[in-house]
């Protein structure tokens, strides 16, 4: 039996890398080994750093390696269980439990989830926030590059402040049709509504699309009620992606049982961490479900994300994160090493836990910067999604 290894302490580092804050947690133990997670609800960065400061109280003194039971304590051992802020604690810990125990066992962290189902991970790349004219020449320097699968977002998003759903739905979908038939058949071809559309908004822009043009629609209405997914179900035959803000099993469990999601695009650093994810993908594997996860933050969350995707069957495309390409920064001095895409694929890295490494002496020169999304108003006024 392996010696326990006991945690020492717990650290958040909620700071800016390059253009947005990154919320990074390291978990120490008393063998001299740590680990790296990160916590993916951005915006609100420092609410999870206040539930990590209540967790790291009972955590202190606990064996790292057994991180089930972990899990089970961090979520049952209170009365007000569960939600966003939490859960988004939790996965940074479970990331890092996960990084430690295969440093730990000197395997890595894709082996500790059962071993690796493929040699590399298929990626899908984003036009970017150009929903405009210029997306379809974007897309073609993406198909140039060796990406077979690609995002487009609505025409209308990249406003600060307005955002009139019936304004975009008509010249995206427009733009789609003129994109399938530029790109041709071979390309997977999908859009990111960010639930900013209503069920009636969603089914028409849905009617505009000309047959097969769309292989995903992702989150085209909020998720708070699966009634209205199950009523958009019926109102089109177009795949649905949906599942980045879910953060537990529960959440999932309407959209996996009741059919109503096509793609599941789970956030590790939101979920649960990779204990939640796996048993998610387990879930949906019984439904034939394909995981596509979400993976806009940094090279911690990419190369957990990366170790997950080779352990499942069930896997469709990871979104990629470049910064150098898509955000204009080299994050190299923070992470030196980290996931690196070849062509339109990650590689999986056999070295021992997450395969990262992580300079903690420049996180700490870091500090963070309040940012909030945009406050999106429709032209009477009104609030509406971001
Ligand atoms: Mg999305």
């Amino acid at each position: 039996m392996t010696p326990a290894i006991k945690i020492t302490g717990i650290k958040s580092y909620p700071v800016r890398v390059g253009v947005r804050n990154q919320l990074l947690v390291k978990v120490e133990t008393d063998q001299g080994l740590s680990g790296w997670g990160e916590s993916g609800l951005t915006g609100r960065e420092k609410a999870v750093v206040g539930a990590i400061e209540h967790y790291r109280e009972f955590l202190v003194g606990q064996d790292a390696l057994q991180i089930g039971r972990i899990w089970q304590e961090l979520y049952r051992s209170q009365y007000f269980e569960g939600g966003r802020v939490l859960q988004a604690a939790i996965s940074a810990i479970d990331i890092a439990l996960h990084d430690i125990k295969g440093k730990a066992l000197g395997v890595p962290v894709y082996a500790l989830l059962g071993g690796k189902h493929r040699t590399f991970i298929p990626t899908f790349a984003s036009t970017g926030d150009s929903g405009n004219e210029g997306a379809v020449e974007r897309a073609q320097e993406l198909r140039a590059l060796g990406f077979d699968a690609i995002r487009f977002f609505p025409i209308g998003q990249d406003s600060r402040d307005l955002f009139e759903p019936r304004e975009s739905i008509a010249p995206t979908a427009r733009l789609l049709n003129k994109a399938r038939e530029q790109l041709g058949d071979a390309v997977v071809l999908g859009i990111d509504y960010h639930h900013r559309l209503s069920v009636a908004e969603a089914a028409s822009f849905c009617g505009k699309l000309d047959r097969g043009v769309l292989d995903f629609l992702e989150e085209p209405i909020r998720d708070e009620t699966p009634e209205a997914y199950a009523s958009l179900r019926t109102m089109t035959d177009v795949p649905f992606a949906i599942g980045e803000e879910f953060s537990s099993k529960w959440q999932f469990l309407p959209y996996v049982e009741r059919g109503l999601h096509q793609f599941n695009r789970l956030d590790v650093c939101n979920v649960g961490g990779l204990t939640e994810a796996m048993k998610i993908a387990g879930w949906s594997e019984a439904h034939y479900v394909d995981l596509m996860p979400h993976n806009p933050l940094g090279p911690v969350c990419t190369a957990a994300t990366i170790h997950f995707a080779a352990a499942v069957p069930n896997f469709a495309w990871l979104e990629t994160r470049e910064p150098e390409r898509e955000l204009g920064f080299d994050d190299s001095d923070f992470f030196p090493v980290q996931p690196r895409l070849e062509g339109a694929v990650y590689p999986v890295s056999d070295a021992p836990g997450l395969g990262i490494e992580v300079n903690e002496a420049s996180l700490a020169k870091q500090s963070f910067s309040f940012w909030e999304a945009p406050h999106l108003r429709r032209r009477d006024g009104s609030v509406t999604n971001w």
